[in-house]
């Protein structure tokens, strides 16, 4: 299909003209996925390697609208924001259009573009489409489910485990019909195809007519990146003649991108020649509170005398709860802590007890309960100092030097994946 959206003029992905006039920013909120591919081992803290799926810090939704306003001081010509993983957008798609309406209340004119390998982007076309989100990517890497089974290692769907053919059959239904239903809702559509030389090169100009005939407006080949630990490490890199045939048998059937810079999770600025302050600027904003929530409008101390922070979490037989006034803060109550000694249902209980809160300031945290606490939404703030500041610093957001970590919305343990298919 042609590429009428007029927005596609100003994305430098979707018009190689607009590439050297206009930048783009990523932002990495989407840190899980729910497949494993081949190509895939997702890596933090990389800021040498430049290839999607890589980042330096993950941030939370409300973390990233502070992020876009300081990098729009930095980068001129911002004219889209996109969520290229590291992980996939709709593995946790709450976090995606948190972070979406967030910053659309605060820059309308931006484009919103989002990259996915498809398998739960169906259930969310519409949100999509009333979010005015007007551009997304999905990895499509072939439709034939043989192959599809060698690339797709395991996929995981309402909570089912697929693997082999299972996995393919899935990944092949789950993302023919995302692209038919985005293209339904007038969205511009872009696949993304990792050339995998022995897997699917002899496939490309099949997948070329496929999506043409979906109506998707432009294709993307990738060429692999052999990467390690993983299961196409050993593979040769596509040849530069591979990918001149592979492009030539792509244009035959629709328009090839053929400026792809392949773009990490965190990247910005113009294509090819991104920011790299960009980095340290995500770090800072990875590790400063988020505001907040208004579902939950209290905050936890740890104290001793009710003036510093001075108690660790296990230590704590009590909580002075805050709300924020007017005027400042107001003590509400002392809450008392469940009982010591009863393992993880300790942690399962405070969780209820401090379920009007949003954080938890203390001065000193194990991990357990920090990864418990932070799955029910409550943040765990470790920090030294005034009660005072540490109230400013989770309700106005302001930066402490006393902040030993914040916790809500860090990556855990649980990614795998490194987004190659997104750029
Ligand atoms: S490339 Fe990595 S992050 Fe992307 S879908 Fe595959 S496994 Fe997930
Ligand atoms: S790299 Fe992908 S997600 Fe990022 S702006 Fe371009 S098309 Fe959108």
């Amino acid at each position: 299909m042609e590429n009428t959206n007029p927005l596609s003029k100003t994305h430098p992905c979707f018009d190689k003209e607009a590439k050297g006039k206009y930048a783009r920013v990523h932002i990495p909120v989407a840190p899980k996925c729910n497949v494993q591919c081949g190509y895939c081992n997702r890596k933090y803290d990389c800021v040498n390697e430049s290839r999607p799926g890589v980042t330096s810090s993950i941030l939370t939704p409300q973390q990233s609208l502070q992020y876009i306003k300081a990098i729009s001081q930095k980068i001129d010509n911002i004219s889209t924001i996109g969520i290229a993983g590291p992980g996939d957008a709709f593995a946790e798609p709450e976090k995606t259009f948190e972070a979406i309406r967030l910053i659309k209340d605060e820059f309308p004119d931006k484009i919103f573009c989002l990259s996915s390998n498809g398998l739960n982007l169906l259930p969310y076309v519409d949100q999509i489409a009333e979010l005015d989100v007007t551009h997304v990517t999905i990895t499509i890497n072939s439709f034939r489910l043989e192959t599809l089974a060698k690339i797709y290692n395991w996929a995981r769907f309402n909570k089912k485990m697929y693997r082999g053919i299972a996995a393919a059959e899935l990944m092949l239904e789950q993302q023919t019909e995302a692209l038919k239903a985005l293209v339904a809702k007038n969205i511009t559509v872009k696949i993304n195809t990792v050339l995998i030389p022995g897997v699917n090169d002899t496939e490309i100009e099949e997948v070329a007519q496929i999506i043409g005939e979906l109506g998707a407006a432009t294709m993307n080949c990738i060429p692999l990146i052999p990467t390690e630990d993983t299961e196409f490490s050993d593979l040769e890199k596509p040849s530069s003649q591979l990918v001149r045939d592979s492009y030539r048998a792509v244009r035959k059937h629709i328009k090839p991108m053929t400026h792809c810079s392949r773009c990490r999770a965190d990247a910005a600025g113009m294509l090819g020649n991104d920011n790299i302050d960009a980095y340290k600027l995500i770090e800072e904003y990875a590790a400063m509170p988020t505001a907040v929530d208004k579902t939950k409008p209290h905050v936890a101390v740890a104290s001793y005398e009710g003036l510093m922070i001075n108690k660790h979490l296990g230590e704590a037989t009590d909580f002075l709860i805050y709300k924020q006034t007017e005027t400042g803060y107001e003590l509400v109550e002392r809450r008392f802590a469940p009982a010591k000694g009863s393992g993880d249902l300790r942690w399962i209980n405070l969780a209820k007890t401090l379920n009007d809160c949003s954080y938890i300031l203390v001065n000193g945290v194990g991990a357990k309960p920090v990864d418990l606490l932070q799955k029910v939404g409550i943040a765990v703030l470790e920090m030294s100092g005034l009660i005072e500041d540490g109230l400013e610093a989770v309700y106005k957001g302001k930066k402490l030097k006393s902040v030993l970590k914040t916790t809500l919305g860090k990556c855990g343990s649980g990614c795998g994946g490194n987004a190659m298919g997104c750029g």
